[in-house]
C-alpha cells in the first residue's frame, strides 16, 4: 500500500520523553517509507492539565529530531462542536446513558474486575430507569456519558480490525466495558475524540503503543456506529525504565530536553537508543 497518512498525537501535559519519540518515530517512518504524510495532532481536550508552554516545547523538540508536518497543527480543543455532534448521533441511536458514579464508587464495587483502563465499570447506572435518570439530571447531578457496549455490538454485529504486527482481532468490549465517551468535567473523552479525528484527518494507519491495544476495540466499534472509514493499526513496543515500567511523564521520566541539554544526546543517538523497539 502506498501513501500512508499517519499521526503523532501527544497531549501537551508535560515534556516529551523517549516513549513519545518512539511513537513519533514509528509514525514518521511508516509515512516516509510509503511516500505518505506524517501529521501532528495536539490532544488537548483536558484544558485543566494541558499547557501552552508544553505545546510549544513539544513542537520544538520534534523539529529538533527532524520531523516535519503540515500546518496549522490540528488541536482537539477547537473541535468540541464536532464531538458533540457525534455524541448526538449515538444518543439518537439510544446507545448512551448518563453515569453518576464517582471513581471511588466504581473502584469500591466488589464486582469490578481490573481492565486495561482501571476497574471495568460494573454497569450500575445502565440499570437506572428513565424516570430516575431524568430526576438525577434535573437535579443538576454531574454525569459522564457511557456507551452501552453490549447494545452497540448487537447493533453492529461482529466487527474485526487488523494490526500490522499482531494480525486480526475480533472486537470484544469485555476488557473495557461501557467506555466513557463524554467525561463529567470535559464534554468528550479520548476514545471519541481520537476516533472522530483520525477519520476527519484521513489517517490510514494508526500507530501507537501496545498499552492502547485494548482501546482499539472501542474505536473500531465507534467507527462502525458512526459510519467512519476503518484504518489499519500498528501497536508498537514501549520504552521502559530500568525497572521494566513504561516511561511516563508523571513518574518524572527524563525528558528529551534533559537528554539534549544536560546529557548531550544527539537526534542520531536518541534514534539508536529507541532502535530496538522499532518495528522492522
Ligand atoms: N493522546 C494520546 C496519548 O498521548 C494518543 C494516543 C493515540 O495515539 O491514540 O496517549
Amino acid at each position: 500500500m502506498s501513501g500512508e497518512i499517519t499521526r503523532f498525537a501527544p497531549s501537551p501535559t508535560g515534556l516529551l520523553h523517549l516513549g513519545h519519540v518512539l511513537a513519533a518515530e514509528v509514525a514518521w517512518r511508516e509515512a516516509r517509507r510509503s511516500g505518505g504524510t506524517f501529521l501532528l495532532r495536539l490532544e488537548d481536550i483536558d484544558t485543566g492539565r494541558c499547557r501552552e508552554t508544553f505545546a510549544t516545547a513539544l513542537e520544538e523538540d520534534l523539529k529538533w529530531m527532524g520531523y516535519a508536518w503540515p500546518v496549522p497543527v490540528w488541536r482537539q480543543s477547537g473541535r468540541m462542536p464536532v464531538y458533540a455532534a457525534a455524541l448526538g448521533r449515538l444518543r439518537g441511536m439510544d446507545l448512551l446513558y448518563p453515569c453518576f458514579c464517582t471513581r471511588q464508587e466504581i473502584a469500591a464495587a466488589v464486582s469490578a474486575p481490573q481492565g486495561p483502563e482501571g476497574p471495568v465499570y460494573p454497569g450500575t447506572c445502565r440499570h437506572l430507569t428513565t424516570v430516575e435518570r431524568r430526576e438525577r439530571l434535573a437535579s443538576g447531578a454531574g454525569c459522564a456519558w457511557r456507551l452501552d457496549a453490549e447494545r452497540a455490538l448487537a447493533r453492529t454485529g461482529t466487527l474485526t480490525w487488523h494490526d500490522r504486527l499482531q494480525g486480526g482481532f475480533r472486537v470484544s468490549m469485555e476488557a473495557l466495558g461501557d467506555v466513557v465517551l463524554a467525561r463529567r468535567d470535559i464534554p468528550v473523552s479520548y476514545h471519541l475524540a481520537v476516533t472522530v479525528d483520525d477519520a476527519a484527518q484521513g489517517v490510514t494507519l494508526v500507530t501507537r503503543g501496545r498499552d492502547l491495544l485494548a482501546a482499539t476495540h472501542a474505536h473500531r466499534l465507534l467507527q462502525a456506529l458512526l459510519d467512519l472509514p476503518v484504518p489499519q493499526w500498528l501497536h508498537h513496543e514501549l520504552v521502559c525504565d530500568e525497572a521494566g515500567r513504561r516511561l511516563a511523564k508523571r513518574d518524572g521520566a527524563r525528558s528529551l530536553r534533559h537528554l539534549r541539554d544536560d546529557t548531550g544526546w544527539s537526534p542520531a543517538y536518541i534514534r539508536r537508543a529507541i532502535g530496538a523497539q522499532l518495528p522492522s
